[in-house]
């Protein structure tokens, strides 16, 4: 069985992280959306939140697995059988950071091998960044959230 670890903060979870899971499943048996666990990274929502909304996401496809991270990536990889790792990419500067990224783990443990799938041109310019920025202001951001994704802010 080909299981893809497709990791990730996903603060919050955009559309463009679906299409790249949604392409994922086109590859894979299994793609585990993994939510990294970085206590020195200070996120919008809290990682109970983020993972709700994925699993909300994909609750009717269940070749998709949702769960929690911390510590290497690439030894989680090898908790949960994934001999790949699942990346998208937006723009070279993606591709540069992403690159590097895979390399040391490629140094790491060979047997697992990076899988880069390249973002539709009309999700090139969703980020998280962008969006948590969006919320803060009060901007519309429903239109670069799946539905699943449900924004309780007050506002401003
Ligand atoms: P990280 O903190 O690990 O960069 P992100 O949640 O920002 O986590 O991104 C996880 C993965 O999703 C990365 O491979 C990133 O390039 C990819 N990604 C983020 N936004 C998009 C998008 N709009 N289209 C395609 N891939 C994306």
């Amino acid at each position: 069985m080909r299981i893809a670890l497709f990791p990730g903060t996903f603060d919050p979870f955009t559309n463009g992280h679906l299409d790249i899971v949604e392409k994922g499943l086109g590859l894979f048996d299994e793609v585990v959306v993994a939510v990294g666990e970085n206590a020195s990274k200070k996120t919008m929502f809290d990682l109970e939140t983020r993972m709700k909304w994925i699993s909300k996401c994909f609750e009717n496809e269940p070749r998709v697995k949702v769960t929690q991270y911390s510590g290497l990536t690439i030894q989680f990889c090898n908790e949960v059988n994934a001999t790949f790792i699942l990346r998208g990419l937006r723009t070279i500067g993606d591709f540069e950071y992403e690159k590097q990224i895979a390399m040391v783990n490629a140094d790491l443990d060979p047997s697992v091998q990076s899988v880069f799938v390249l973002s539709e041109q009309k999700y090139t310019a969703v980020s998280s960044t962008v969006i948590r920025d969006l919320i803060l202001h009060g901007g519309n951001y429903a239109p670069y959230l799946p539905k699943a994704v449900t924004i309780d802010v007050k506002p401003v």
